[in-house]
């Protein structure tokens, strides 16, 4: 599941999990759990994540091997937060090869820049998160742009299939939208 911050990825990622039977795997509440346990990972995440800056590489990998490890993620998952940038989308393939696996499809919420605003503001305001602050969310806006944003195209430059969807509109409408676009693609619908 892949779009800027606040375009809805986990609401949506958490939604079509469920509809799939597969685990939904989000690196940030990954990393806010770190950060809640207070583990070694969590101690360095946290400044990272409140300034609105990416968690290195290497250590966003690791855990989503960890991940990716457990039982439970056999039949597939769906990653939403990662890969973040291209060297974490050159890893995860090279994991994926090494098992047999690829990504299999990749979901991009658009989702234009005032709306993201709008709603990031309201949910600072409903969840508390440390980092949905105006300069944090201005920081993560650029971020996304300069790295996350090349993750797409690194996709599309080796022919994996990519489904943009319109993020903008009634939740359940955009959750239909997926699953309509994911029909028509047989490698995600058979990991289900
Ligand atoms: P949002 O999509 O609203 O920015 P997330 O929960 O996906 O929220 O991510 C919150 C923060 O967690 C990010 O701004 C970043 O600091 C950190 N983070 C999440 N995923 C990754 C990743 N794959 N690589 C590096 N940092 C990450």
């Amino acid at each position: 599941m892949f779009g800027p911050p606040g375009s809805g990825k986990g609401t949506q990622a958490s939604r079509v999990a469920v509809r799939l039977g597969i685990p939904h795997v989000a690196a940030g509440d990954m990393l806010r759990d770190e950060v809640a346990r207070d583990t070694a990972l969590g101690r360095e995440a946290k400044p990272i994540m409140d300034a609105g800056g990416l968690v290195p590489d290497d250590l966003v990998v690791r855990m989503i091997e960890a991940r990716l490890n457990q039982p439970d993620a056999r039949n597939g998952v769906l990653l939403d937060g990662f890969p973040r940038t291209v060297p974490q989308a050159i890893m995860l393939d090279a994991m994926l090869a090494r098992r047999n696996e690829h990504v299999a499809d990749v979901i991009s919420l658009e989702v234009h820049d005032d709306e993201l605003k709008t709603r990031i503001l309201k949910r600072a305001t409903i969840e508390g998160r440390s980092d949905d602050t105006a300069e944090g969310l201005a920081q993560r806006l650029i971020v996304y742009r300069q790295d996350t944003a090349p993750v797409l195209e690194h996709y599309r430059a080796i022919g994996t299939r990519i489904d943009s969807i319109n993020g903008v509109g009634d939740i359940d409408a955009i959750t239909e939208r997926i699953m309509k676009a994911l029909k028509h693609n047989g490698a995600a619908v058979r990991t289900a």
